[in-house]
């Protein structure tokens, strides 16, 4: 049974409770990594005396960049054999930051993703296909392995190849899939060169997207095309990889795993805490972790917490939909946007295809947007997308005050990434 029921509606007071605990063990082991133990005898920071959770905000935060300077391993807790894993970061600028894992760590990580799998009604007996990167890259075998605790029939597909997808899920019934949100986008044009219509063609059930950000009309726009249930899967790998925050069948926020994670809101900017409703960026403690324990971890990821309880039951908060990163914002013109914005913007127009690309350059001084994006039907002459051209660029106006270049394209003519989608390509002169 991954249906922890204890755990999952336990009473908030005795959940914070829980999290005391296992953040007073969490510090004094964390105390044993050469990095905390030098920051906490600096800071003049005794774990021994911890009695609320409120205290680990005299502890500096920890960021990407520590990590990143005290590679390989200046956060590691335990014994070198006693190491089972390490995963890195998918980060393509800098140095990798690693993380390890004990044989425990590797066993609860499973359970919550087991755990994040079952609240979404996945069952032994589900055909899972698991497209996602085996290898450093975490959504391959956190997955996979919690997969295999729910008793699924794993089918370890991996990226790419994607007639040989569509082949495996006729073939072998896949009922539920793991998948990044642009690729399920793409594969729909593979379905289509097929001449096969994912809705009968395929029985998908569920699919977890995550990995990536992308909009509520992007998930919307998925589930229905395929007529498959949605759910949004949010992780990241210093906080293990997936398995951190998930959808409950509600659909209307994730609920963060609390037993294994403590959660801080701050304004990215001061660093204070935000309230409840607030977009801020998350910072996470891991409250289980053996190997590597994280204290105040800066995710860089924004979103904000819902104050009211889910009607699911569950007592763990839960977190909105990723805003985008606060290293994601795009100050264009002056005027600072994310992406996601612009993906809203665009998946709210019926034509629309299933790639999109926003293109930043400097003319003459000035910084100038250009919006590639794929039509859904190719067409002959794409003059006759011009009235659509015209839309989208006044729809973009009204959302982020910035009258972008449209350019419409063919399906398929946008370049394709067997990783996360690039949404994002800017190449102004930097002062
Ligand atoms: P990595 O550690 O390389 O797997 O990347 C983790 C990052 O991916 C997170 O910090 C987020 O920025 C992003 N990410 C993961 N899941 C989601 C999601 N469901 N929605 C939006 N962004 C996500
Ligand atoms: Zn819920």
């Amino acid at each position: 049974m991954f249906w922890e029921k204890e755990i999952e509606t336990m009473d908030v007071n005795e959940l914070r409770k829980l999290q005391l605990e296992r953040l007073k063990s969490a510090l004094l082991r964390a105390n044993l990594a050469p990095y905390y133990s030098q920051l906490f005898s600096e800071v003049g920071f005794d774990p021994a005396k911890v009695s609320s959770l409120e205290n680990i905000q005299s502890i500096p935060f920890t960021a990407k960049n520590d990590l990143r300077e005290h590679y390989p391993y200046g956060f590691v807790a335990v014994p070198r054999d006693e190491i089972v894993r390490m995963h890195s970061s998918s980060g393509t600028t800098g140095r990798a930051t690693v993380v390890f894992h004990t044989q425990g760590d590797v066993d609860r990580w499973t359970n919550f993703v087991a755990r994040s799998i079952y609240t979404t009604g996945g069952r032994k007996g589900d055909v899972f296909q698991n497209t996602m990167g085996y290898g450093l890259f975490t959504g391959g075998l956190g997955l996979h392995y919690g997969a295999e605790r729910v008793g699924m029939m794993v089918i370890p597909s991996g990226p790419g190849n994607s007639v040989r997808q569509i082949n495996l899920m006729r073939d072998f019934g896949t009922t539920a899939v793991h998948i990044l949100p642009s690729y399920a986008m793409r594969l729909l044009d593979v379905f289509e060169e097929l001449s096969l219509d994912p809705k009968k063609d395929v029985n998908l059930k569920i699919a977890f997207l995550g990995a990536e950000p992308h909009s509520e009309e992007m998930r919307q726009k998925i589930a229905d095309s395929y007529d498959m249930e949605a759910y949004n899967s949010y992780g990241l790998t210093e906080m293990n990889g997936p398995g951190v925050a998930f959808e409950c069948p509600e659909k209307d926020g994730m609920h963060v795993w609390e037993d294994g994670f403590l959660m801080e809101v701050i304004d990215p900017e001061t660093a204070e805490p935000v309230p409840d409703g607030e977009v801020g960026e998350l910072v996470f403690t891991t409250l289980t972790r053996e190997a590597m324990p994280l204290i105040r971890y800066r995710t860089r990821d924004l979103a904000s917490v819902y104050p009211d309880p889910c009607p699911c039951g569950r007592t763990h908060l839960r977190i909105s939909r990723i805003k985008g990163r606060s290293d994601d914002m795009l100050i264009v013109k002056g005027v600072n946007m994310f992406p996601i914005q612009i993906e809203t913007v665009l998946m709210g127009f019926p034509d629309i295809g299933r790639n999109y690309q926003i293109i930043l350059e400097t003319k003459e001084h000035m910084d100038e947007m250009t919006i590639n994006v794929e039509v859904l039907r190719s067409a002959d002459d794409m003059r006759v997308y011009e009235g659509l051209k015209k839309q989208i660029g006044a729809a973009v106006r009204s959302e982020i005050l910035i009258t972008p270049k449209v350019n419409l394209l063919q399906p398929g003519s946008i370049e394709k990434t067997e990783g996360k989608a690039i949404r994002v390509v800017d190449k102004r002169e930097k002062e």
